[in-house]
């Protein structure tokens, strides 16, 4: 091994850009870290993730205030105050950008806040938040600007009515009538929000189903809770037209079985996806090469077209998720440092943290399907597990997805309450190669949601204590 010490400029600070900086930093690397915010965070921690959970959390207990009625404890109409939950929100949010600005000086990142525009494939010009211009040689680059959301070009009104994800979170109001365009996780999320809020809220998705990739099943145990909780959940809709009038915006919708094709809401969330930022980069004066969508060509190293910039995160491809960004950058790093890394997970696991939660990793049944694949499919319904009762939540289902020939697990789906923090025992399983015996074999405490996991795999033997399925012999 030589002594020379590597340097690497890393040109974001999301979880992908600041998990690469402090892991480059860790492993004895010169960091340069040029992201515009005060601290790293990006937009999980800023505009995204957490934001978004810390309203989540509340409209958790507001529902489960109302669900209190069913046992016996009835609580008076809570009262909001808007601007406290807003503070509160970003307190959370200070909270962590503020500790990973203190990790950052810890590791002696020189964290420049800036922007960033590549002159070649070893300069930088970066342009700081005062306006002042530097350039910066490098001979490592890391880029991981990450995303935006997209807009439908020509569709909205300028008007404050009309939200993304970022105006959606800042919470300026309570509106009486809110359209959710997208029926992807960012909508169902703040949809959730808002309704618990208070909001009459609209979903309308062009496709014929809610939060396209994951499987039916899971999907139609959260949308019964949702057609309870939304004003309306419209499938197969396109909104062909929008306008400001004096009460709202007026849209114009367009599909099956719509009853009123025009509605005036109040406000106006668009959630129909995120770009990647790869634009304005400079990147026509490297190798670099972007692909469809927008996206970044890597390979399995995360290492771009140009040997010495690598690219992570949202840039780099679907999915466009915080862990998924972190692991990358975590990789490109290895693969600078010389190690023999690659980036090649058997499972990335997804959460929607709506109400119930649904979560999902490794091979969905629909692309086992798909592959046409050998698989035994064991659904456990948590109507059978007596913590999902103790909760009042039996409307919740575990899943495995198991080769049919090695018993191997390949994947596991999770409709129902606290399924995000459930489905990390899923991804271990499936990156340790177990099978159904281990799942079935390991002693899981009792009584937890936990046991839902370890009982779908009894099933698969015909042996699961709360459900009775013979093997058919
Ligand atoms: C509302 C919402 C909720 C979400 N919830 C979740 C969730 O629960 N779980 C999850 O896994 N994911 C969630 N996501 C997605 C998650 O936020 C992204 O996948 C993640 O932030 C991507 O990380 P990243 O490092 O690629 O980039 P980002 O987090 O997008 O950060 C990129 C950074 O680069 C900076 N930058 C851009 N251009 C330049 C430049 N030229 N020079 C310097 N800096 C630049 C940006 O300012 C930004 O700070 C959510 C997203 C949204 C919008």
């Amino acid at each position: 091994m030589s002594d020379e010490v590597k340097s690497v400029v890393v040109i974001g600070g999301g979880p992908g850009g600041y998990a690469a900086a402090f892991m480059a930093a860790d492993m004895g690397m010169q960091v340069t870290l040029v992201d515009p915010d005060v601290n790293p965070g990006g937009v999980c921690l800023y505009r995204g993730c957490i934001p978004s959970k810390a309203l989540l959390h509340v409209a958790k207990l507001l529902n489960e205030t109302e669900e209190a009625r069913n046992w016996g404890v009835t609580y008076t109409k809570p009262q909001i105050d808007l601007d406290k939950l807003r503070a509160w929100k970003q307190s959370v949010v200070d909270k962590l950008t503020g500790g990973l600005g203190q990790l950052s000086k810890q590791r002696k990142i020189n964290h420049i806040h800036g922007r960033a525009v590549f002159l070649d494939n070893k300069t930088l010009e970066i342009t700081d938040t005062q306006g002042g211009k530097q350039k910066l040689s490098f001979e490592n680059a890391v880029l991981a600007t990450g995303s935006r959301p997209a807009v439908i070009p020509g569709l909205a009104p300028d008007s404050p009515r009309i939200m993304d994800s970022t105006g959606a979170l800042d919470l300026q109001d309570v509106p009486g009538k809110l359209l959710v365009i997208g029926g992807g996780y960012i909508g169902l999320e703040m949809g959730t929000v808002y309704a618990a809020l208070g909001s009459k809220v609209t979903v309308v998705e062009m496709t014929p189903g809610l939060l396209p990739g994951a499987d039916r099943d899971l999907v139609k145990t959260l949308q019964k809770n949702l057609e309870a909780k939304f004003q309306a959940i419209l499938l197969n809709t396109k909104v062909k037209a929008m306008s400001e009038v004096k009460e709202g915006i007026k849209v114009r919708f367009v599909g099956e079985g719509i009853a009123e094709p025009e509605q005036v809401f109040d406000k106006v969330l668009m959630t129909i996806g995120r770009k990647p930022n790869s634009e304005n980069l400079g990147l026509e004066n490297t190798k670099v090469k972007i692909i469809q969508r927008g996206f970044v060509q890597v390979d399995g190293q995360r290492r771009t077209d140009e040997p010495n910039i690598f690219a992570i995160g949202d840039i780099a491809g679907e999915p466009m998720l915080a862990h998924k960004a972190s692991h990358e950058g975590h990789v490109a790093v290895e693969a600078i440092a010389g190690h023999k890394a690659v980036f090649e997970p058997l499972a990335i696991p997804a959460v929607v943290f709506t109400d119930p939660e649904i979560a999902w990793c490794g091979l969905t049944e629909a692309q086992a399907k798909e592959q046409n694949r050998n698989v035994s499919i064991m659904r456990f319904p948590w109507a059978a597990s007596g913590r999902a009762l103790t909760m009042d939540r039996p409307d919740g289902l575990t899943k495995l997805i198991i080769d049919a020939e090695t018993e191997r697990i390949l994947g596991v789906g999770i409709a129902g309450a606290g399924a995000g923090e459930l489905i990390a025992e899923g991804v271990l399983a499936i990156e340790m190669g177990a099978n159904a015996t281990d799942l079935k074999m390991s002693i899981h405490p009792h009584p937890t949601l936990s046991e839902t996991i370890m009982e779908s795999a009894e099933m698969l033997f015909g042996t699961s204590t709360h459900v009775y399925r013979p093997k058919r012999r």
